[in-house]
């Protein structure tokens, strides 16, 4: 019977439950709430298991693990989302 850690707000881990809760979040002993969603190409998504802590909700039910969600970050300071905007909205100089 496959056993899940229990974390407190602090993300201390206080006991454990077992049972047939699902697939384990694959960054921590929890239970995993999530999959990934990120697209990894030939219409796939990542599809790692997430806690709610190790989730990272970036829209209305879309999740990314911890790697991902780093990555969708530098993507979006890079400019990534902007300059896709912009491809689409004419961009206009004040
Ligand atoms: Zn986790
Ligand atoms: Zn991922």
């Amino acid at each position: 019977m496959p056993c899940y850690v229990i974390y407190d707000k602090d993300r201390k881990p206080t006991g454990h439950m077992c049972g047939d809760l699902g697939p384990h979040c694959s960054n921590c002993g929890s239970g995993g709430d999530n999959l990934c969603d990120y697209p990894v190409g030939d219409g796939k998504t990542c599809d790692r298991s997430l806690c709610g802590y190790h989730s990272a909700e970036v829209a209305p039910d879309v999740h990314y693990c911890p790697a991902h969600h780093d990555e969708w970050l530098k993507f979006k300071a890079t400019g990534g989302v902007k300059r896709e905007l912009e491809n689409v909205v004419p961009f206009k100089k004040p």
